[in-house]
């Protein structure tokens, strides 16, 4: 069978990881990434051999610092079946004409608004609804994290209503010119948060409300999660919900001693995880608070990687690759040794 030609236009936090994603499929082929700088990530993937594209005023920059460059981003799009747009918040809005000039279809991330795309997506929520659509939305890190967590749960008993805080990182590692760097700052002053807002462009019907609050660390997000359901549960059903999901690592703090971001990324790297990635959604079983139908609990997003697999089903829903969600969702944990996490640190109830 001929592998689906993807393109990855934007070569930072995400693309990077998507683009290496992308490499290890075996329906799938990376024919290049386009970037605007020749900085050290665009250096790497050079040495790596993946062919880079730019914009036809930038390639001479790119050739100044050693970089042959394998043409314009529109040759890149000519070849691509598929592009996926890993560009900064709002520029993929920009980039949109030029698919459309060239036919190719285009996965934006949760930077951009909603309405870019035919759909937004989860693996775990909605596969089915993006079969076969042209352009499709990967929620940001925080709302594929509630999603998962959420979409989990409401097929074992059906959600009543949600009540979430978001204390979010204030910047991702690499960003040394983003703060607060001593303050806790209200992510909106005003409530809700857009986190909310943003899990309905999947959920549309669920009545939730977030808060959210930026905290000065770059490595995790972290969520306190207040359900309730219509039926009462144990704190087993939700155990036993959230273990059926690879994507779910549940962790016992006291147990194991990982009762913290830091923690959390101490034990990727033990692990030997490339740039210390999580994409599992870590859930604190210790947290698990049941009281009749509500439930309270804390989970852990590693923005930088959670993303990652929700890219790589998105494009084989938008391709037919996958006719359902647990064909694809199989394949890209596999390829993306996803599970581990819980396997290694997950430790049963004697
Ligand atoms: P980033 O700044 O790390 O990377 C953006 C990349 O795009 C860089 O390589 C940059 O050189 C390149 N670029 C800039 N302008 C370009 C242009 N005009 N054409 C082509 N390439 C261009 O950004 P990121 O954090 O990877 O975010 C990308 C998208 O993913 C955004 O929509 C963001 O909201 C979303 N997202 C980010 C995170 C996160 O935590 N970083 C998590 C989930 C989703």
């Amino acid at each position: 069978m001929r592998k689906i030609k993807v393109a990855v236009n934007g070569y930072g936090t995400i693309g990077k990881r998507v683009a290496e994603a992308i490499m290890l499929q075996p329906d799938m082929e990376l024919i290049g990434i386009a970037k605007t700088r020749p900085d050290y990530a665009a250096l790497l993937a050079y040495r790596m051999k993946i062919p880079i594209y730019t914009s036809r005023e930038h390639v001479k920059l790119f050739e100044n610092n050693g970089i042959s460059v394998a043409g314009t981003i529109e040759d890149m799009l000519r070849e691509a079946d598929i592009v996926v747009d890993a560009t900064p918040a709002g520029i993929g809005a920009k980039y949109k004409p030029l698919y459309e000039k060239y036919g190719v279809k285009a996965l934006f991330q949760g930077g951009e608004k909603p309405d870019i795309a035919d759909a937004s997506f989860n693996s775990y929520c909605n596969y089915d609804e993006c079969l076969d659509k042209k352009y499709i939305r990967v929620v940001s890190c925080n709302t594929t994290g509630l999603l998962r967590l959420l979409c989990s749960l409401n097929t074992y008993n059906k959600i009543r209503r949600v009540r979430a805080t978001i204390v979010r990182r204030a910047a991702d590692p690499k960003e040394d010119k983003k703060g607060p760097i001593n303050s806790i700052k209200p992510n909106p002053v005003t409530v809700p948060s857009h986190h909310g807002v943003d899990v309905k462009t999947v959920l549309r019907d669920l009545n939730i409300v977030t808060t959210a609050v930026i905290v000065p660390t770059t490595l995790m997000h972290l969520h306190i999660v207040n359900i309730e359901f219509e039926n009462p549960m144990t704190r087993g059903d939700i155990i036993n919900a959230l273990s059926a999901r690879r994507r779910i690592a549940l962790v016992n703090a006291e147990l194991t001693g990982i009762d913290s971001t830091a923690k959390i990324i101490e034990a990727a790297r033990d692990l030997g995880r490339k740039r210390s990635d999580v994409p599992e959604l870590i859930v604190w079983e210790d947290s698990i608070h049941v009281s009749g139908n509500e439930v309270i609990l804390m989970q852990a997003v590693h923005q930088e990687s959670i993303v990652v697999p929700e890219n790589i089903d998105a494009i084989r829903a938008v391709m037919g690759l996958a006719k359902n969600p647990e064909e694809s969702i199989r394949i890209t944990d596999q390829t993306l040794k996803i599970g581990i996490f819980r396997e290694m640190f997950s430790i049963p109830k004697s």
